[in-house]
């Protein structure tokens, strides 16, 4: 089981070498062996092997015939809502809180045959870049445990680095699939905004949220991608086929690098890595060209205004007699006050501070009409450029792994969301794939590259990582 990708899980059922009864009871074992240590999981379902029989028998009922995922395991961050499972976004508020229905991506994933392991830990409503934030202890890095794993879907991305899942489901606001999955050395997508149902997840920014995969690799992303996205009655953000013209894969793709955006706060050896891996796409027939994004750095400013904004208001509804645990106190407003006091935590609380700050009367116009209006126009600007190029690429984060407690000032760890927010901020999708290590503490640490596409270009990122990426993992393993 350890690090078989979808596509080696499923030769593995065809040729009859394996079946997903035998596989999830080996998920079960390795969760339990690893995973006192690593932190990945806050919760492994207790169906995990009913669903896995069901998936052994629909296999040998239906043989090909059977869904797209049937017998593969998966994993799904703690915001993601399952019926009759607990659902706490890693919050003291929803420690005990159960999941009252499927959320859309859900439903698609039982649908298709997949047997879903648990709940994977995260920074509390997903805020943060580390895991550390979460309420019930961080998630270790497997390639390094005295490292985080990012964030803020570190369990996600750390359940597939450490072998014991092939997919789990992250949600990506301002890059928490795509930092962690670089972070672990795995594959990390976020579509464009739209293309994944919203319906069901724990809301934290709702003009930015998307859910999206963490694999091994590109292959298996796109899988998994074609399975949870789609329209969505319960979501009218959801786009169609129609929604943005048709973005075609090519033979040969015109990359632009914003180089301004590279020379600041990045580390030496990381941007070494990134010229490399250039060096690789040109020799690989694409053109590499140098292209200018001057907002793009402005990004991140007003992706803390925005998306702040956007958490006061979503996170009011956690008022102690709706959902979750609820303090005592002598008068309603009392009880209200306790209840948020004590069921959230500090970064929580820092980031409904600013949004109600910014969202107020005198404020508004200053910091969020602003914020918006950079949003706007960093949309033009990436529009324009993508009239020359076909894809943007960029380091994922500036930095690998870093430390626990390494960047315990908040700017510091906001600090790394340079690359991924602005993609948020404009609703294009993206993709990270390995792209090397870089040595820390004698340790080889993973780097990630993102490529970003324009609106509707889920594809054509897919096309280009598997080409860049997917037959590295053939290398390796022969
Ligand atoms: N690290 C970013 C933040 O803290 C991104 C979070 C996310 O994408 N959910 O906001």
């Amino acid at each position: 089981m350890t690090k078989s990708t979808i596509a080696s899980l499923q030769d593995a059922y065809r040729t009859g070498a394996t079946t997903p009864t035998a596989v999830a009871t080996e998920t079960l074992a390795h969760i339990e062996k690893h995973d006192s240590d690593i932190n990945a999981f806050l919760d492994v379902y207790d169906s995990v092997l009913t669903q896995a029989d069901a998936a052994t028998a629909a296999l040998a009922a239906q043989g090909e015939a059977a869904p797209a995922l049937t017998g593969i395991p998966v994993a799904l961050k703690h915001n993601i809502m399952v019926a009759g499972e607990r659902v706490t976004a890693a919050s003291k508020i929803l420690e005990h809180y159960t999941g009252s229905f499927d959320a859309t991506i859900v439903t698609k994933l039982k649908a298709a045959g997949a047997v879903l392991i648990g709940g994977t830990n995260m920074d509390e409503f997903a805020m943060g870049g580390s895991t550390e934030n979460s309420a019930f202890g961080p998630t270790k890095n497997p390639v390094d445990p005295r490292r985080v794993p990012g964030g803020s879907s570190g369990g996600s991305a750390a359940a597939v680095a450490m072998g014991a899942v092939p997919v789990a489901i992250g949600t990506d606001t301002g890059g928490s699939i795509r930092q962690p999955a670089s972070y672990c050395g795995v594959v990390g997508f976020k579509p464009t905004y739209g293309a994944v149902s919203r319906s069901g997840l724990l809301a934290m920014g709702s003009s930015l949220d998307q859910a999206g995969p963490v694999t091994h690799s590109v292959a298996d992303a796109a899988l998994v991608h074609e399975v949870i996205s789609g329209h969505d009655p319960l979501d009218m953000t959801t786009i169609t086929d129609r929604t943005y013209p048709p973005v075609a894969a090519k033979e040969h793709y015109r990359i632009g690098v914003p180089r301004d955006v590279l020379t600041t706060g990045v580390d030496p050896d990381v941007v070494a890595n990134f010229e490399a891996h250039l060096k690789q796409l040109t020799a690989a027939g694409h053109d590499v060209v140098d292209i200018e994004l001057p907002l793009f750095a402005k990004g991140l400013a007003a992706y803390y205004i925005v998306m702040p904004a956007e958490v006061s208001s979503n996170l009011a509804r956690y008022d102690g007699l709706r959902y979750g645990t609820q303090a005592t106190g002598e008068t309603l407003l009392e009880v209200y006050e306790r209840s948020r006091a004590e069921g959230f935590g500090a970064e929580v609380k820092r980031r409904i501070l600013l949004g109600t700050y910014v969202l107020s009367a005198g404020y508004y116009d200053a910091y969020y009409g602003k914020a918006q209006a950079v949003r706007a126009l960093m949309r033009e600007e990436l529009a324009t450029v993508f009239q020359s190029v076909d894809i943007i690429a960029t380091p994922t984060a500036p930095t690998p792994a870093f430390a626990f407690g390494a960047q315990a000032d908040p700017l510091a760890m906001y600090q790394q969301d340079i690359f991924t927010v602005p993609v948020n901020l404009t609703g294009v999708p993206a993709l990270s794939t390995p792209m090397g290590t870089v040595t820390r503490e004698a340790v080889a640490l993973p780097t990630g590259v993102q490529y970003i596409a324009p609106h509707g270009g889920d594809n054509r990122l897919f096309d280009l990582g598997r080409r860049a990426y997917d037959h590295t993992l053939s290398q390796a393993a022969a």
